[in-house]
């Protein structure tokens, strides 16, 4: 029986994951949560886990408090430390990335080092480090599984198929729920309007990150190092009705689709189980229920963090690694009602500006310019 560690059970894909691994035979001996520690131990009943970790001391302290210890003898460990012990435990096979932002790159190391097969969805880590982690993974022959849907729908593409024969990878966008508006109609766009997607309920970060086509640049830079591609070779398509989950064009002329339910269980299931395919109850596709498929060009002059994404792999080093840190601070800034919509792009377009890029960073430098950029931002924008 397979064993996993879940980094982030109590986000969106951490407990879609839990919900996946109801019909799979896998047994789950570590999860990990930042403030959910009411979720975190209704899980801990359920699944029995060895070890949990809880990044936020104090919670981590209420947590032990809390616990019943007549009916488990899960360790409850906290900090960054602690992620990584759960990351990490002897018997884990593969380890779902599942927690927000580039705190997920530590404890993604500390896995590939310690031999896990990664099951990718803690994009952020390798938009930063995708340089670094890719080899490193070599290295230590694990494998990494993409959970993001776009992802996943390529690497189903290319089951089969020789790689050296890809002419295009087309990445598929909703569009999110500004599609079609001009920057003077985003200007005065709130948060609640921001945090209405139209096809998929996530976390809230990723949801600011596709209203601003951000988490489309991220996914770019992500398909980049996952599949070893050239810019030129990533293209991006809008698809407002998320069916067709991304497309490899061969150079044949074939194109291969994966297509689906807008439905997340799809993607973390596979990476769970590859290359086996479990049967599940998920709501399948009415073909003739479906209207229409359509596509259009990303409009990348309103939507400027597409465009800065595409920028900062062109620039490549460490551009990346201070386009992902400001916006994230972007996005907190944001959620917290102290930036605008439009303010994000601007932010993140200073600090790449700001910074002298390092080529062929150690993974010390990116930790370095990740404090620089927050500083940064934090220095410019926070009141
Ligand atoms: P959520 O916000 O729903 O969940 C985030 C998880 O990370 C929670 O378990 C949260 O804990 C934990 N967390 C938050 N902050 C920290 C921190 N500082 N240190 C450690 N853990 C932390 O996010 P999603 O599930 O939506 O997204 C997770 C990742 O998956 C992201 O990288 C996202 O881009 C990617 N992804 C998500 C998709 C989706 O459909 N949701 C689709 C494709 C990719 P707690 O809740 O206890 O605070
Ligand atoms: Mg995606």
């Amino acid at each position: 029986m397979k064993k996993i560690s879940i980094l982030g059970s109590t986000g969106s894909i951490g407990t879609q994951a839990i919900d996946v691994l109801k019909n799979l035979k896998m047994e789950v001996l570590g999860l990990t949560a930042h403030s959910n520690i009411e979720l975190l131990e209704q899980q801990i009943y359920e699944l029995q886990p060895l070890v949990v970790a809880v990044t936020d001391h104090e919670k981590a302290l209420e947590l032990r408090r809390r616990l019943r210890t007549n009916l488990v003898e899960t360790k409850v460990v906290s900090g960054i430390e602690g992620l990584i012990e759960v990351a990490t435990l002897d018997e884990v096979d593969i380890v779902l990335t599942s927690i927000v932002g580039m705190v997920g790159l530590r404890p993604t190391v500390a896995a590939i080092e310690a031999g896990k097969h990664i099951a990718l969805a803690n994009k952020e880590t390798l938009v930063t480090a995708g340089e670094l982690i890719m080899p490193l993974a070599k290295q230590h022959g694990v494998m990494i599984y993409p959970v993001d849907s776009e992802h996943s729908a390529i690497f189903q593409c290319l089951q089969g198929n020789n790689a050296k024969e890809v002419e295009k990878i087309i990445l598929t966008a909703s569009g999110g729920p500004f599609r079609g508006k001009t920057i003077n109609e985003l200007r005065n766009v709130t948060l609640s309007d921001a945090l209405n997607h139209p096809n998929w309920s996530m976390g809230k970060k990723i949801t600011i990150d596709s209203a601003t086509l951000m988490n489309k640049g991220l996914e770019v830079i992500e398909a980049k190092w996952l599949f070893d591609l050239d810019i030129k070779d990533l293209e991006v398509v809008v698809h407002p009705q998320s069916i067709i989950h991304s497309m490899v064009l061969y150079q044949d002329g074939s194109y291969m689709a994966q297509l689906g339910q807008p439905d997340m269980r799809v993607p973390i299931q596979y990476a769970l189980t590859y290359p086996k395919r479990i049967k599940n109850n998920f709501q399948r596709l009415d073909f003739t229920g479906l209207k229409d498929l359509t596509f259009e060009k990303p409009d990348q002059g309103t939507f400027q963090c597409l465009q800065l994404a595409f920028d900062a792999l062109a620039r490549k080093g460490t551009q990346p690694t201070v386009l992902n840190a400001a916006n994230e601070e972007a996005v907190n800034l944001f959620l917290n009602n102290q930036c605008s919509f439009l303010d994000i792009p601007e932010i993140i377009l200073q600090s790449m500006d700001a910074h002298r890029n390092i080529l062929e960073p150690t993974l010390d430098d990116i930790l370095e310019v990740e404090n620089w950029t927050r500083n940064f931002v934090k220095g410019r924008w926070s009141e």
